[in-house]
């Protein structure tokens, strides 16, 4: 699934084709990912809109609107494209959204499996007001992590992938901050030392940012709105290295299922 980094790149990638454009008609193929609005009124209420902002909130594309707000979910293969209408994409043979645009252009919207979302809202807050706090914003300090971080109990990798928590980081980047800062990912954030807790608040922003450095992480799905890979797949400390040595000491990465994600660690240097 795409996170911060990638969805970052997404937004990034699209806001020189889509800032300034009004929306003109839209083609729905697969009413559920527009729930619980129809067909008829998210086309009739999307129609005349124009695209004031395009930003990136978590995990959501988030386009604000002349009136209101169009946000987009990615989720497992879910891609955002601009094109000319007869113009062919690969990703057009899993097609579920296409919004006209007053350049002529359409934005489309492709997801083979179908779990990705589009809402169209009056306040992106209707949809991103649980979100915790953006881990790349000035507003997210080492005070800040470490009062959040307080006396919650459990697992840390579930914890950094609770979207009500941080917000944007999921099973890749939770893998990778938490080798980078020597903690085990079974470890129970309430056992946490000051140290720990600030070595990992250091190791979730620089995988985040070596993420978006390396334009996201292309292990499947993901890719640039012009069709690109990103590298940062090329450049995993642990995600997806089992077997192979650890960067830090040498010995193999293990995989191992907490909350039933796939999660790589190293079994020495992680404690
Ligand atoms: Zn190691």
């Amino acid at each position: 699934m795409p996170e911060l980094p990638e969805v970052e790149m997404v937004v990034r990638g699209l806001c020189p084709d889509v800032i300034g454009r009004t929306f003109t008609n839209a083609v729905i193929n697969w009413e559920r990912q527009i729930a619980p609005l129809s067909v008829k009124a998210f086309s009739e209420r999307i129609t005349g809109q124009r695209v004031e902002q395009l930003s990136r909130r978590g995990k959501y594309v988030v386009f604000t609107l002349s009136s209101g707000a169009l946000l987009v979910h990615l989720k497992m293969t879910g891609r955002l494209y601009v094109s000319l209408p007869d113009q062919q994409d690969h990703a057009d043979r899993w097609v579920r959204a296409i919004v006209g645009m007053d350049d002529g252009r359409e934005l489309r919207f492709s997801d083979l499996r179908k779990f990705g979302r589009l809402y169209l809202v009056k306040h992106a807050e209707e949809v991103t007001g649980n979100l915790g706090p953006e881990p790349l914003s000035e507003a997210f300090t080492l005070e800040r992590f470490q009062e959040l971080i307080g006396h919650r109990k459990g697992m840390i990798k579930p914890l950094l992938m609770n979207q009500e928590f941080i917000a944007g980081i999921g099973n890749i980047y939770a893998d990778e901050s938490l080798w980078l800062a020597g903690i085990a990912p079974r470890r129970g954030a309430d056992t946490l030392k000051p140290g720990q807790i600030e070595k990992l608040y250091h190791a979730i922003r620089q995988v985040l940012q070596q993420g978006i450095e390396n334009e996201g992480a292309s292990i499947n799905w993901y890719r640039k709105p012009d069709g690109s890979t990103g590298s940062y797949q090329e450049r995993f400390y642990v995600y997806d290295r089992t077997g192979q040595s650890c960067p830090r000491c040498g010995d193999a990465i293990q995989k191992t299922r907490i909350a039933q994600r796939g999660t790589h660690f190293c079994p020495s240097c992680q404690v």
